[in-house]
C-alpha cells in the first residue's frame, strides 16, 4: 500500500506548503487588539480561535518587525481572552465572518482533507485490482496473468503441424464451451491436462489456443515463479489463482514449467524443499476440491514429464498427458505457412524445400527462422523476403551469428584441420548425416562449425549410427593429432558430446553387452537413489570409456587412411572459409549425385 500513501502524502505536503507561502504574517494578539481599538480592521475570518483578517490601512509591524508593513494578517486568540472582541470589531465597522475549522483552507486542499481517506481507500482498492490482473503483489513481483474471456486471440489456426494433439484438445474445448452438457449426462469432467514436450514445440501456444477456441478466461502462471519468491507465498498464490478462476468459470488455469515444483519427492532428496512442497500440495488440494460443476480446467506444461511426482498424475489430477512432439516435415511446412502468413515472400521462396532442410527444428525454431529472414530482408531495404534471405537466416539460426574477429594464421590453420576432421569423418561413414556446411568463421563461442543434418526425419538411432556420431564428434581432435601430433583445448565440447552419446548408449539404451539391455541411468539425478549398485556404475563408467576410446582410435585411423582428402578439404576451407554441402564434398574428392 506504500505507493498510494506516499502519493497522498506528497500531494498533501505540497499543497500545505503552498498554502503557507501565501499566508499573511502572524501577528501578536495584542497587536491585533491595538488595530481593533484603532478601528483599523476591515474584515476578519475566524476559524475557531484562529483569526485571519485585513486592515483598512497597512501598518508597520511593531517590535522586532524589520520595518515590514502588513495589511493582511493572522493571529491566534488565546482561550483565556475575555475581551468583548465582537463588539469592538462591530464598533470599528469590520465585517466578521466565521467558518468551521475544515473549510477554511483552499478548496483543493479541503477536498483532499475531507475526501482523502476515501481517495486513499479507492486508490488502494484500484491498486489491488491492478495487481490481480498481473502487476506486482504485496510480497514481490507477481507474474501470473489473467486474460478475460474472449480476449485470448490465439486460436487453433495459429497452431500448426500437430493435428493429433489438436484433436485431443478439441474435447476440452467442447467441455469448456458447454460444461452443462457434460454434467447432464453425468460424464466425469476432464480436470488436468499435462502437455509434455521439448521446449519450443508449442505447449504454451496450445494452452492459449485452447482458451481462445473455447472463449474462456485464461489464467497463467509459471511454476518457477511461485517458488522463487518469499517463503510461504507460493501456496497462497496458487489459492488466489484458483479462487479467481472459479469465480469466472468455465476457465483455464495454465501452470507452465510445472516440473519446477512437481518434481518427484523421492529421489532428488536434498533435504526437501518446503516451499516447493507446500505449493505443490496446494495445487493438488485445489484440484481435488473441484466439483464437476465448476468447469475449471487445469493445463500444465513440462519438458520433463519423466521427473514429475506421481501424485500429480493420479486420476482426478493431471490424468491426461498430451505429448507434443517436434514437427515432422509436413508439420514444419504447415508451421512455416502459419508464420509466413503476414510476411511478403519473394517468388523464389519454396517453403516445401525449406521444410525439408530443417529436420529437428521446433515450431519456435521455425518462427525464429522466418523472423530472422524478415530481418535480413529489412536490413537490405527490400520489400520481400527472398530464398537467399531465408538461407542466410537458417545459417545464422543453425550456426550462430558470425563473429567479426581476425584470427591469427596459425590458429586459422588449426581450426581448418579441426573442422575438416569433423566433416571428413561425416562424409566417410555410410549412414551418417550428410555434412551441410563447414566454416572457419568464428561463430558464438566456436572457432569453426561443421553442420550435419539428416536427409529425412529420424525417429530412432541404431548403434552404428551413434558410433558414427561419436567418431565424427572426435574427428576434430583426431585431425589435430594426425597433423600436429597434439590436441588443443578447443575440443572440450566435442569430448562432452562424445561422452554424452556414449553414456546414453550404455546407461539408457542397452547398447553395451557388459551392462546388458537395461536402463541403469535415470535421466537425471543420482542413479544410486534408484538402487543401482556401485559395482554396476563402475562397469557403466568402464563401458563409456571403452566406447569413446574405441571411437577415437577409429577416427584417427580413418583420417590417417584418408590424409590426402583431409589435406585437400583443409586447403579449400582455408581459401574459402565457408563451404556448403556441394563444395565440401567436392573439396574432399567425393563425387555425389
Ligand atoms: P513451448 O511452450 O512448448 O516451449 P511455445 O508455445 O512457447 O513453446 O512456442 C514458442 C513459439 O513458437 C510460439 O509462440 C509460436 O510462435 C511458435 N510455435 C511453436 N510451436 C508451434 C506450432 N505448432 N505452430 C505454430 N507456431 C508454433
Ligand atoms: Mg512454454
Ligand atoms: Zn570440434
Amino acid at each position: 500500500m506504500a505507493p498510494v500513501l506516499i502519493g497522498y502524502a506528497i500531494v498533501f505536503g505540497v499543497l500545505t506548503i503552498q498554502d503557507h507561502a501565501n499566508e499573511p504574517p502572524t501577528v501578536a494578539y495584542t497587536e491585533f487588539q491595538t488595530q481593533v481599538r484603532a478601528h483599523n480592521v476591515k474584515e476578519v475570518f475566524s476559524t475557531g480561535d484562529s483569526i485571519e483578517g485585513q486592515l483598512k490601512t497597512a501598518v508597520t509591524l511593531p517590535g522586532g518587525g524589520k520595518g515590514e508593513t502588513y495589511e493582511k494578517f493572522t493571529t491566534e486568540r488565546p482561550e483565556f481572552a475575555e475581551d468583548d472582541l465582537l463588539a469592538q470589531l462591530e464598533a470599528g465597522g469590520a465585517t466578521v465572518r466565521a467558518t468551521p475549522v475544515v473549510q477554511q483552507r483552499g478548496t483543493l486542499l479541503n477536498l483532499l482533507i475531507s475526501f482523502g481517506p476515501i481517495l486513499l481507500l479507492v486508490g488502494f482498492y484500484w491498486w489491488m485490482l491492478k495487481n490481480q490482473r498481473g502487476g506486482g503483489s504485496l510480497l514481490g513481483k507477481r507474474k501470473e496473468s489473467r486474460v478475460a474471456p474472449g480476449t485470448v486471440r490465439t486460436t487453433f489456426a495459429d497452431v500448426a503441424g500437430i493435428d493429433e494433439v489438436k484433436d485431443e484438445i478439441s474435447e476440452i474445448v467442447d467441455f469448456l464451451k458447454d460444461p452443462a452438457k457434460y454434467r447432464r449426462i453425468g460424464a466425469r469432467a476432464p480436470r488436468g491436462v499435462l502437455l509434455a514436450g521439448s521446449p519450443g514445440t508449442g505447449k504454451t501456444l496450445l494452452a492459449r489456443a485452447t482458451a481462445g477456441e473455447a472463449g474462456v478466461p485464461f489464467f497463467s502462471a509459471s511454476a518457477a515463479e511461485f517458488i522463487e519468491v518469499v517463503v510461504g507465498v507460493g501456496a497462497s498464490r496458487v489459492r488466489d489463482l484458483f479462487t479467481e478462476a472459479r469465480k469466472v468459470a468455465p476457465a483455464i488455469v495454465f501452470i507452465d514449467e510445472i516440473d519446477a515444483i512437481g518434481r518427484s519427492r523421492s529421489g532428488g532428496g536434498f533435504g526437501g524443499n518446503d516451499e516447493r512442497e507446500q505449493t505443490l500440495n496446494q495445487i493438488l488440494t485445489e484440484m481435488d476440491g473441484f466439483t464437476a460443476e465448476e468447469g475449471v480446467i487445469v493445463m500444465a506444461a513440462t519438458n520433463r514429464p519423466d521427473v514429475l511426482d506421481q501424485a500429480l498424475l493420479r486420476p482426478g489430477r493431471f490424468d491426461r498427458t498430451i505429448t507434443v512432439s517436434p514437427p515432422d516435415q509436413r508439420g514444419r511446412l504447415a508451421i512455416l505457412r502459419v508464420h509466413t502468413r503476414h510476411v511478403p515472400l519473394a517468388d523464389d521462396v519454396n517453403l516445401e524445400r525449406l521444410s525439408r532442410t530443417t529436420p529437428g527444428m521446433t515450431g519456435a525454431d521455425l518462427a525464429n527462422l522466418v523472423n530472422e529472414g524478415a530481418l535480413v530482408a529489412a536490413r537490405r531495404g527490400a520489400d520481400t523476403v527472398t530464398a537467399l534471405d531465408l538461407a542466410n537466416a537458417l545459417e545464422k539460426v543453425q550456426l550462430g551469428a558470425a563473429r567479426n574477429v581476425v584470427m591469427p594464421e596459425a590458429e586459422k590453420r588449426r581450426t581448418a584441420y579441426h573442422e575438416s576432421g569433423h566433416a571428413l569423418l561425416g562424409m566417410l561413414q555410410p549412414g551418417a548425416d550428410p555434412v551441410r556446411k563447414v566454416t572457419i568463421i568464428p561463430r558464438g563461442r566456436a572457432l569453426g562449425v561443421t553442420l550435419s543434418t539428416p536427409d529425412t526425419d529420424r525417429y530412432g538411432y541404431d548403434e552404428d549410427y551413434l558410433r558414427g556420431r561419436i567418431i565424427g564428434a572426435l574427428g576434430g581432435m583426431a585431425a589435430e593429432e594426425v597433423v600436429f601430433g597434439l590436441v588443443t583445448t578447443g575440443a572440450e565440447s566435442d569430448l562432452e558430446t562424445a561422452t554424452n552419446l556414449a553414456r546414453n548408449m550404455v546407461g539408457r539404451w542397452g547398447m553395451s553387452a557388459k551392462v546388458g539391455p537395461v536402463s541403469v541411468l535415470p535421466p537425471e539425478g543420482d542413479p544410486r537413489a534408484t538402487g543401482v549398485s556401485e559395482q554396476l556404475l563402475d562397469t557403466v563408467d568402464e563401458e563409456i570409456r571403452r566406447i569413446v576410446e574405441e571411437c577415437y582410435v577409429s577416427a584417427v585411423t580413418l583420417l590417417r587412411e584418408h590424409h590426402d582428402q583431409l589435406e585437400s578439404l583443409t586447403e579449400r576451407l582455408l581459401e574459402r572459409e565457408t563451404l556448403d554441402e556441394t563444395e565440401a564434398y567436392a573439396a574432399a574428392g567425393f563425387t555425389r549425385v
